[in-house]
């Protein structure tokens, strides 16, 4: 099963939706979109989805991941540019979230904005340790990654199964599902229990949690925005993927019991990928656990 690439009117689509679940979350999307690029951080949660499903539902708030070294610069940006204040900020330990140490809540009259501080600098390593593949997307200032495309674009998500097994996390998951659920989207705990993954490679299907992924594995659906079509217009869009900052990728798989073999358990793990100087066609071909080495940082789980 192969992600297609989208069409360059898909791609259009979908920045407007971008665009307007920004706006209608109360953020200017050229200065949000801008925010991003400046300070490495990404927008992930239910605002990606609600873009990618823009009848559904609107997200009543948004949730930013920014790396710990840019908390100062970003929190500038929301508060001088974008008219946000901030209204508390705390230390967190979450057990199955340990990339995320720090919450930051703004708000204006129209706007609530959730600002995840996250360990190192690679803010797109929080994403992976989410409760499900449904709110594995990742926006940036250069465009708008579904890591999980397949299944996300057919409402169907897969449960982080690293999430179920403590009470504290499960109990907080369930409600997150409920909502979702509530939205239209189904959860399962095995890719084998979709009926079209029933005979799947296990391991090798990109959207099984036993396959180690990267972000520019080419089965990501990556939207590029407007900014960077015309660097992207000479390929189809989606054909070249690129660095979520142009600086990192990430490397990871959710892991659990190997679909359809009983007990063996595959580990979860998530590593920020530091380019230097290699391009990602330069590494696409690279071992993974010598990629993962390569930043030592944003191992978890
Ligand atoms: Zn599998």
């Amino acid at each position: 099963m192969e992600t297609a690439a989208p069409a360059l009117h898909e791609v259009e689509t979908m920045e407007r939706n971008i665009r307007k679940a920004l706006a209608d979350c109360g953020l200017e999307p050229s200065t949000m979109l801008n925010a991003l690029g400046e300070t490495h951080s990404v927008i992930s949660g239910s605002l990606p989805v609600a873009a990618m499903f823009p009848n559904r539902f609107k997200p009543k708030d948004v949730d930013i991941y920014c790396p710990e070294v840019e908390e100062k610069h970003m929190l500038e940006i929301l508060c001088d540019r974008m008219d946000l204040t901030l209204d508390k900020r705390v230390d967190v330990h979450y057990p199955r979230h340990l990339a995320i140490t720090k919450i930051l809540w703004l708000s204006s009259e129209s706007a609530a904005v959730n600002l995840m501080i996250v360990k190192g600098d690679n803010a797109a390593i929080a994403v992976f340790q989410f409760h499900s593949t449904l709110v594995m997307n990742i926006l940036c200032s250069r465009g708008l990654y579904c890591t999980y495309g397949d299944l996300t674009f057919e409402g169907e998500a897969l449960i982080n199964v690293s999430h179920l097994l403590d009470a504290y996390t499960a109990k907080r998951n369930a409600k997150c599902f409920e909502k979702y659920e509530d939205r239209g989207f189904t959860f399962k705990t095995k890719l084998g229990d979709y009926d079209r993954y029933a005979n799947h490679e296990c391991g090798q299907n990109p959207n099984c949690p036993a396959t180690v992924r990267t972000l520019h594995d080419g089965h990501s659906s990556f939207y590029p925005l407007t900014l960077h079509i015309e660097e992207e217009r000479g390929v189809e869009p989606a054909t070249k993927y690129t660095a979520f900052d142009g600086k990192h990728s990430v490397a990871w798989s959710l892991g659990g019991p190997l679909c359809g073999r009983g007990n063996t358990y595959h580990n979860s793990f998530v590593a920020s990928i530091e380019l230097f100087n290699k391009t990602e066609e330069d590494i696409a071909g690279h071992n993974l656990d010598e990629l993962a080495g390569l930043s030592g940082r944003g191992r978890a789980g």
